[in-house]
């Protein structure tokens, strides 16, 4: 089978022709250690390894789920972390709250940041690799912990970002004390299991529903006990789900919080908020 006929695969299945032409690219890079350089100067593929592709390809095909479960690696501003089905595949949404969040440690000179459901680790890991912080990231699933842990290994963070399994602040001391609390926590209200992307449905549930209606829960128990983890001048930063910008500031508002920014992502949906302790 020729390399363009297994991208065939891909978009009989229903997958954009341009997003199938990346996803090849990646197939071949992973599971044939083939590069754009050997298909350009035309190296010839072994047949294993083409026929491996062309597996992963249909697998891809018939499942749909993402491909970044397929590889086992998903690129976040610039790095590759490491991702299976216990994690949430990074948002490039999701920089925004990191650079936003980088911003507020160097404005602050912050020494130490929570970052709570961490998931794989991409935003402690992101912070922790841009800034001077020392940064905690905490999961209630073990699996999520490990492919945390392990991104920062990869990452060589050693000394400066760390992981804990906790429920929220189960396993937070009260004598321990933030600059920051930043979280991408689940957000998405129940009701829309049902009208989520096919390839979303890989995703873990525990990562992306809540089970009230208005999908605020996580932000509600977090940012209720955040005054007391929270140094003087301490923020609190999230990132939201559509329409939930008010929502949010709200409960920011009415917890002791001041300063509410929102800042919009390239779709002009507000998708985070910051805030500053009283
Ligand atoms: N913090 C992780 C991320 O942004 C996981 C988020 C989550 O599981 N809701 O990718």
């Amino acid at each position: 089978m020729l390399i363009q006929e297994i991208e065939q695969i891909l978009i009989n299945s229903g997958i954009e022709p341009n997003e199938a032409k990346i996803e090849i690219k990646l197939l071949l890079e992973y599971f044939a250690n083939f590069s754009l350089i050997d298909i350009l100067t035309g190296k010839k593929l072994d047949d294993a390894k083409l026929k491996l592709v062309e597996e992963k390809a249909r697998l891809r095909a018939s499942t749909h789920q993402p491909i970044q479960y397929i590889i086992g690696e998903a690129d976040f501003m610039g790095e590759k972390f490491k991702v299976d089905k216990s994690v949430l595949i990074p948002r490039d949404e999701t920089e925004i709250l990191v650079r936003e969040t980088i911003k507020l440690v160097n404005e602050n000179n912050c020494k130490s940041v929570l970052d709570m459901c961490t998931g794989s680790g991409c935003i402690a890991c992101m912070i922790a690799k841009l800034t001077n912080a020392q940064v905690i990231g905490t999961d209630i699933s073990t699996e999520a912990l490990h492919i945390a842990f392990s991104n920062m290994e990869k990452m060589e963070l050693f000394n400066k970002a760390s992981f804990r399994k906790s429920d929220l602040y189960s396993k937070i001391r009260e004598d321990e004390k933030f600059d920051i609390i930043v979280s991408n926590p689940p957000y998405i209200p129940p009701k829309e299991k049902q009208t989520i992307q096919k390839e979303v449905s890989f995703e873990p549930d525990i990562a992306l529903f809540t089970k009230d209606e208005k999908g605020l829960e996580f932000y509600e128990k977090i940012i209720q006990e955040a005054p007391k983890y929270l140094n003087n001048n301490g923020h609190i930063l999230f990132e939201l789900g559509i329409g939930q910008s008010q929502d949010v500031a709200k409960i920011m508002l009415n917890n002791g919080f001041e300063n509410i920014e929102i800042i919009k992502d390239l779709a002009s949906i507000d998708r985070v908020i910051s805030g500053k302790i009283k």
